[in-house]
């Protein structure tokens, strides 16, 4: 937190009772500052604020009682325990305890008065508190009842939750004394109907007894809202700069539509859908612009983005540049090869081709014709940006099936590309469809571009779960299915992340197959095998050679075999609901019906159910996406760990996407009205200057 004008930015240390060793500890809980405390939100809280009769409370309360000790003993029935019980006059209850000391033993002493505080639950003989928090009272002292309800911080080692609340409540009274700038304008306070900085943060910290705690455990009281907010505006507003750090930079300006395009289009087998068209145009458009593009096509599975990119690309080499094309997997990567030599092959356009495989000479080959500029559109794996590869006047960069980049990957590649400060355009590609909402806080930095249409023709995938119980009828059905000319997947997903036995689940599955179908060629594809040995199977099973593909999760995105119209997948309980509508994808390409069959191990859990139950729906990548949020948090969505989501304190995307919406609206207010404030906003969620405008 960056807090100059107040004590709030002065260093821990100058807190009553923080020295260096307890500093040192706090910044496990990410507290460098006094300030930062004020951030540190309870993660529940504990009503004090009433003094309860031990006759009227009742089991599962949570609750503050006093007493006079009527008897201390220490029992052995099973376990060694001390009994305390006590009684305010209304009614009796024990304190149990497991763990106590030879000073606690003498403490409760017959006719001492306490006061204790926990969980009321139903003992062998009456009411009971086990381990509660509780008080020896002197003479006359009355039990310490609370005017606010008592926070429960997240604790670390090392730091007790008492201490916690000391120092919280010390940097509450600096607060008071030099309070925070309040950093958003009052007009969106007011419409949004939002409490101050200083008055969410107080609030919070020491919230009134009648405080709507079901509000607040749901993470969307007014005063969590208030600062959510600020959060998400900050980041969002971070992106949006970078963005517009980018969008200066300058790019090569290609004209739009010229007469290599459009013979592109035009010898394609099939008319290009509305969708396509338009999102072909809006590059277009773009690519005339002389600063870099930056924009992501977002469309569910089979929704045709390849073609697009390839236009994109001709709209390239016909300005006299080149485009790269990039894929995660080899296999990926050559299946675009395959579509973009077939696609070029008579419109005078070279191609080159660039892998980690690849084979010395041809490699050599490749980068000649890369660094001379003779090949116009390069198609490769991450190796197109490894050192070494020097591109003539590289003005194009694709990345295909790449959400799982995140905002500092995508910095990277633009930034390779670069060459005398000139940027090449990006168009990012993503079949992992996400809701609006998150969209704008994960993607502030791009443009959007939306196929939401699929080409003609297709029919939706039937989907259905069976338990693996029933695992023969669906091999009789394989072979009904393959006896009619169709083919098959049977796909074996992820065991426990491991590669080897991924390797023998999918092994196991294939000579189970090979027995059973023993009329039909069954192949089998994994990450282990060799990529020419991989794609040897690929190909025979694209040609039709092979009927049943057994695979490994490899085949999850991209790959493209129009005569496959069944899918089955194994273990399908522990896949996500965005891998498995990307695995069913591979189907329902061609004029047949297709089916999809999840296999899962019983017994199926509640969410499990719920999942598979949402495939079985829809169709819809949008709306399967969304409910993936819902059900698991973006995080999953967008693939764990990289996905390029910054981590927030207190804001939560499952929780809070729908403030998005309000946040990009306060963002263009703040940069038109106040953009004096922009900076410090940023500064307070996202530490200092050195973050903004570089990440
Ligand atoms: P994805 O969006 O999943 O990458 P692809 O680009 O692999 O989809 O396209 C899926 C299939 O649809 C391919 O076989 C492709 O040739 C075909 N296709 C793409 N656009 C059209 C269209 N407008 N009409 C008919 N088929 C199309
Ligand atoms: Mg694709």
């Amino acid at each position: 937190m960056d807090e100059k004008a107040s004590g709030l930015a002065s260093p821990l240390t100058v807190l009553r009772g923080v020295g260096p060793a307890l500093a040192k500890t706090l910044t496990r809980l990410d507290l460098h500052r006094v300030g930062d405390l004020l951030f540190l939100l309870p993660l529940r809280y504990e009503d004090r604020t009433t003094l309860h009769h031990i006759g009227s409370v009742r089991p599962g309360m949570r609750c503050l009682i006093s007493g006079e000790v009527l008897l201390a003993e220490t029992v052995y029935r099973g376990r060694r325990s001390m009994l305390v019980r006590i009684s305010d006059g209304s009614g009796q209850l024990t304190l149990r305890f497991f763990y106590f000391s030879r000073q606690q033993q003498t403490q409760f002493a017959t006719g001492a008065k306490v006061s204790c505080y926990g969980d009321v639950r139903p003992g062998p003989v009456g009411l009971e508190m086990v381990h509660p928090e509780y008080r020896v009272l002197r003479e006359n002292q009355e039990p310490a009842v609370t005017d606010t309800l008592t926070p429960v911080y997240p604790m670390t080692e090392g730091v007790q939750q008492g201490r916690l609340r000391n120092l919280v409540g010390q940097a509450l009274a600096m607060m008071k004394e030099s309070p925070p700038a309040e950093l958003l304008p009052t007009e969106i306070l007011d419409e949004l109907e939002l409490p101050t900085l200083t008055e969410a943060l107080a609030y919070l910290h020491t919230p009134p007894p009648d405080t709507d705690l079901a509000s607040i455990e749901a993470g969307r009281h007014p005063c969590q809202v208030r600062l959510s907010f600020e959060e998400l505006l900050a980041h969002y507003m971070s992106l949006r700069h970078l963005r517009n750090l980018a969008r200066k930079e300058s790019a090569m300006s290609l004209p739009g539509g010229p007469v290599l395009q459009r013979n592109f289009i035009d010898s394609l087998p099939y008319k290009l859908t509305n969708a396509q068209n338009r999102v072909v145009a809006e590059i277009g458009s773009d690519l005339q612009v002389p600063h870099p593009m930056m924009r992501l096509i977002q469309g569910d599975v089979g929704s045709g983005k390849t073609v697009v990119a390839a236009a994109a690309c001709a709209q390239a080499v016909a300005g006299g540049v080149q485009a790269a094309v990039m894929a995660p997997t080899e296999l990926l990567a050559e299946q675009h090869w395959t579509s973009f030599c077939d696609w070029f092959k008579d419109l005078g356009v070279e191609l080159a081709w660039l892998s980690g495989s690849q084979k010395k000479a041809d490699r050599q080959a490749s980068l000649e014709a890369i660094g001379s500029g003779r090949a116009g559109i390069v198609v490769g794996t991450h190796a197109l940006f490894q050192e070494g590869v020097n591109f003539s006047n590289l003005a194009l960069v694709i990345i295909d099936e790449q959400h799982r980049f995140g905002v500092h990957q995508r910095l990277a590649l633009r930034d390779k590309g670069a060459s005398g400060g000139v940027h090449p355009h990006q168009l990012v590609m993503t079949a992992t469809p996400i809701p609006r909402t998150l969209a704008m806080a994960a993607y502030a930095d791009l443009d959007t571009s939306i196929i939401d249409e699929l080409p003609p023709g297709r029919q939706a995938v039937k989907t259905i779960a069976l338990p693996d119980t029933r695992r023969n009828e669906v091999i009789e059905r394989v072979r009904d299915a393959c006896a009619e000319g169709q083919q098959a997947y049977w796909v074996c997903p992820l065991i426990d992340e491991s590669e080897v036995l991924d390797y023998q689940a999918a092994e196991a599955s294939y000579e189970m197959l090979t027995e059973s179908l023993d009329a039909l060629s069954v192949g089998l594809v994994h990450g282990r095998m060799k990529n020419t040995a991989r794609d040897k199977v690929m190909r025979a099973f694209k040609s039709g050679d092979i009927d049943v593909l057994v695979a490994t999760t490899v085949i999850e995105v991209g790959v493209d075999v129009p005569n496959a119209s069944l899918m089955i997948i194994e273990n399908s309980e522990r896949m996500g609901l965005s891998q498995l509508h990307q695995l069913r994808g591979r189907v329902g390409r061609g004029r047949d019906q297709s089916h999809c069959v999840m296999l899962y191990k019983q017994p199926l859990g509640q969410l499990a159910k719920s999942r598979l139950g949402v495939l079985r729906e829809t169709n819809d990548g949008f709306v399967v996406a969304q409910r993936d949020l819902e059900l698991r948090g973006p995080g999953e969505l967008l693939g764990t760990k990289q996905t390029g989501l910054p981590e927030y304190r207190i804001a939560n995307l499952t929780r809070d996407a729908d403030l998005m919406p309000a946040v990009q609206k306060a963002a263009e207010n703040i940069q038109k009205n106040h953009a004096t404030a922009e900076f410090p906003i940023v500064a307070r969620w996202l530490g200092n200057a050195h973050h903004y405008g570089k990440v």
